[in-house]
């Protein structure tokens, strides 16, 4: 079976080396590098932290799980941080919301550990501990990725299953006969035909699926990731501080964002203003024993378009009534790819849809009336 899948971020990578493996004849079409959009700005937490809604909670816990499943499989897990998450409440009110969200996770059976704020430093040494913080959680089974790493192991793997990767070639729209996808049109006219057509387009999906008469947007904010230069902390732990959350990143740098900071980012240049950086910076180093704010310096500013179907629920499976087109999207896509992708690509090839996927259908944004919004992304990256 022949399948063309549009888009080299992470789900695209991961549904084509699911889909190789299984023998199929994949070529992957990136307008740009591979992983080089939401996939490179994303904070890459996995986590089901903060998901409102049960099936959608037991599905990232289930993806956290598979990630070591890719890890094993590609032999390398370099891409897979397991340091644990820290949130620290600073306020009474946030204090209040964060063991409501404690109790709602101890029922769904998830690991968080309430934490006394003088016990930080015991989780991790250079985690300063200021008079003001309320109380803090510890949830160890949540990790982060190094997602430009991870798309590049997929992609190696799946080329080594004899799948074609095209970077900087754009798809400029879909080929339709008879109501069918039956391929993909090049910039220069030319086609590539296939059995199905996989849209991992990110937040592009809606102008793919608008020539072909589907007005639908996947495009939700921008957000933006600052990260820091070589060398600037010895934080083996991803953490929630009040107004910023900190991750470690490749080299002793730091991965830096808020929700706040995203809301100030000039669309025109699309970056931050440097006051934001400086800001964010500063944040992080007064959690930080080891970070001297005055002399640390963002090294690289990533940012992206959040992929964000309508309701901020996944947009799994094949899209009713257009015979050989099949959509992969969603927001927590750095959570969700191992299992998303591993459940498309058994079905592409015609195995048995998963009800692990029930919900989580395009059917749903084909009714008249668009779904409403289930959550807000931003309390879902549990952020300030
Ligand atoms: C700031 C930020 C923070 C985030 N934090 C988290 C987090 O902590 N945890 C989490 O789980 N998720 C997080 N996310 C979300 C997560 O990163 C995304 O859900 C995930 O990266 C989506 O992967 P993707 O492959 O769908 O999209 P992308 O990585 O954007 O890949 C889509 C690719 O398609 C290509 N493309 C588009 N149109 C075409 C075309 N016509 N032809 C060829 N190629 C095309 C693009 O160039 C792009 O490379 C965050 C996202 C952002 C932006």
């Amino acid at each position: 079976m022949k399948i063309v899948v549009v888009g080299g971020g992470v789900l695209g990578a991961s549904t084509a080396y699911q889909l190789a493996k299984r023998g199929c004849a994949v070529e992957l079409f990136e307008r740009g590098e591979p992983g080089g959009e939401a996939s490179a700005a994303s904070l890459a937490w996995l986590n089901a932290n903060a998901k409102p809604q049960r099936s959608y909670h037991d599905l990232n816990v289930v993806s956290m799980a598979e990630h070591l499943a890719v890890a094993r499989e590609l032999r390398n897990d370099s891409w897979l941080r397991r340091g644990g998450n820290i949130e620290v409440a600073g306020t009474d009110e946030a204090a209040h919301a964060l063991r409501a969200k404690v109790a709602r996770l101890h029922e769904y059976g998830y690991a968080a550990i309430e934490l006394e704020p003088q016990d930080l430093p015991r989780y991790d040494p250079v985690v300063r501990v200021h008079e003001d913080y309320r109380t803090a959680v510890f949830y160890p089974g949540e990790t982060w990725a190094d997602l430009p790493l991870l798309v590049h192991e997929l992609l190696r793997a799946a080329t080594a299953h004899g799948a074609v990767v095209h970077a900087r070639t754009e798809v400029a729209r879909l080929l339709v006969e008879s109501g069918e996808v039956t391929g993909i049109v090049l910039g220069d006219g030319s086609h590539v035909r296939a059995d199905r057509v996989v849209l991992a387009a990110g937040s592009r999906i809606g102008a793919l699926m608008r020539g072909v008469g589907i007005e639908m947007s996947t495009a939700g904010e921008p957000g933006a990731t600052v990260v820091t230069a070589p060398g600037t902390s010895a934080l083996s732990v991803l953490l929630h501080l009040p107004g910023v959350v900190v991750r470690p990143d490749a080299g002793g740098r730091l991965a830096v964002r808020s929700t706040q900071a995203d809301r100030s980012l000039d669309t025109a240049t699309w970056t931050l203003p440097q006051e934001t950086v400086t800001d964010l910076i500063r944040r992080a180093a007064h959690g930080l024993s080891d970070v001297d704010a005055a002399s640390t310096r963002g090294e690289r500013i990533s940012v992206a378009v959040r992929p964000y179907p309508v309701d901020g629920l996944p947009v799994v499976g094949f899209w009713p009534g257009v015979p050989g087109l099949y959509l992969i999207t969603m927001h927590s896509g750095a959570t969700l790819a191992a299992v998303t992708s591993r459940l498309a690509a058994a079905e592409l090839v015609g195995g048995t849809p998963s009800a692990l996927l029930d919900g989580f259908r395009p059917d749903r944004l084909t009714t008249p009336r668009p779904p409403t919004p289930a959550f807000d992304p931003h309390a879902a990256e549990a952020e300030t």
